[in-house]
């Protein structure tokens, strides 16, 4: 029986990684879902091509073009999420990857929970911003949750067999992306094409971006919080700019262990769909699969005057609702600068500035119990990133 996946996402780095795997493995694997926003071309050639059950078109003007041109397919165009709640109770997909970025993830993610036995979570906000509510659902229907993003993929294998009470420190890597050798005074010039050219990682632009500030690693860092019940002191942030080691634990019993992979999003994702039973060179070059030529590992302090973001680790999950504040000033800041509307630094800036904000603590205290309460701390804190960005 072949296993039927979906992805949330499907135009994008993750989903285009994942498609890559499925390409490899279409006796196995037959596409249930896809999703996207607005790729016209690439939404066209993937129906063309995967023909799947459903494909859902969040954008409305190309849901409308793409579902007059495909009104007599087997694959059903449609404009949003909810048709899932009527197929509640009923497991249609055995791997969902979730893999649409920022807040927006999070809806598409918990109504998919409901029809999926394993979910393959690459979105990191959603997490940030719902993990409650996602541990909630998934418990609720009994679905399996993996971590896809590489660190946190590793953490949860290094984990297995591991009871908490056992660990000293876990470390998270930052390869510490394009600007980890620029000069304080170069800050300043650095334009969306810049911020988008990742040494080592090919992705998104927000992910891009996010890397280039460290406000990844941030996020990052709440995220394994939240996944794995850590507290702030067991969790720390490393730069590793050979991108090969992805997360070290050190246990109390003395011995440390670490994952160490190429920097392709193939072998995480991959190694989660089939549990670890696979062969990675089935799906990638074997150039890139060499573990033995391990070149001398680098691994350093973070540079406070580098990444001045660095200097809210300890408070980036200090209240229930600090996490969700931080992910929408960020949304808001990277989308500015991608626009050229905003210069770099101003990023890192005005996100530290909000955490100092009068009114920040009322928000962040906030325990939201459902969307709508997530969406009312993360329309506030939108707002006001706006009201100080024309202030400046
Ligand atoms: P991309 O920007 O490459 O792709 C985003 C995908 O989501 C596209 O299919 C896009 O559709 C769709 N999309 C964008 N906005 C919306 C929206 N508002 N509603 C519905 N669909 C939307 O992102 P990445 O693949 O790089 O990242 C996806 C997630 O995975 C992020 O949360 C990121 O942090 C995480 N991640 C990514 C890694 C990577 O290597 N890329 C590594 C680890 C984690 P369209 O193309 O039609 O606009």
């Amino acid at each position: 029986m072949r296993m039927n996946i979906s992805i949330l996402g499907s135009t994008g780095s993750i989903g285009q990684n994942t498609l890559r795997i499925i390409d490899k493995k279409r006796k196995k694997l037959n596409i249930y879902l896809l999703s996207a926003n607005k790729n016209y071309n690439l939404i066209n050639k993937q129906i063309i091509k995967y023909n799947p059950k459903y494909f859902v078109i969040t954008d409305h003007h190309i849901y409308k073009r793409i579902k007059k041109l495909f009104k007599n397919r087997r694959t059903k165009i449609i404009n949003n999420f909810d048709f899932l709640n009527k197929l509640k109770n009923k497991v249609k997909s055995d791997v969902t990857v979730s893999a649409i970025p920022g807040i927006a993830g999070l809806e598409p993610t918990l109504k998919i929970i409901k029809i999926t036995k394993k979910l393959l979570l690459a979105n990191k906000e959603s997490v940030i911003c719902g993990w409650d509510l996602i541990k909630k659902t998934s418990i609720k229907y009994k679905t399996k949750i993996t971590p896809v993003d590489s660190e946190h993929f590793s953490i949860f294998q290094l984990l297995k067999n591991h009871k908490l009470s056992e660990i000293e420190k876990i470390y998270i890597t930052a390869s510490g992306g394009p600007f980890l050798n620029y000069k304080i005074k170069q800050f300043r010039k650095i334009k969306p094409k810049d911020a988008l050219n990742h040494p080592k990682w090919k992705m998104g632009k927000k992910i891009s971006v996010d890397s280039s500030t460290l406000v990844n690693k941030i996020l990052e860092l709440i995220e394994a919080q939240k996944l794995f019940n850590l507290t702030n002191k067991k969790i720390d942030i490393i730069i590793h700019p050979n991108s090969l080691v992805h997360a070290i634990v050190q246990f109390k019993n003395g011995l440390s262990k670490f994952i160490y992979h190429q920097t392709s999003m193939i072998i995480p994702i991959a190694n989660a769909i089939f549990d670890g039973n696979l062969d990675i060179r089935d799906f990638i070059k074997s150039d890139k699969t060499k573990n033995n030529l391990i070149p001398s590992l680098l691994f350093k302090k973070v540079n406070n005057k580098i990444f001045p973001i660095i200097k809210i680790k300890d408070r980036a999950n200090e209240h229930a609702s600090t996490s969700i504040i931080i992910n929408a000033a960020n949304e808001i800041l990277v989308d500015q600068f991608l626009q050229k509307k905003i210069p770099f630094l101003t990023i890192s800036k005005i996100i530290m500035n909000i955490l100092n904000d009068r009114n920040y603590r009322k928000y962040a205290i906030k325990k939201p119990k459902n969307i709508s309460q997530i969406k009312n701390i993360d329309t506030w804190a939108r707002t006001l990133t706006m009201r100080k960005l024309i202030n400046e």
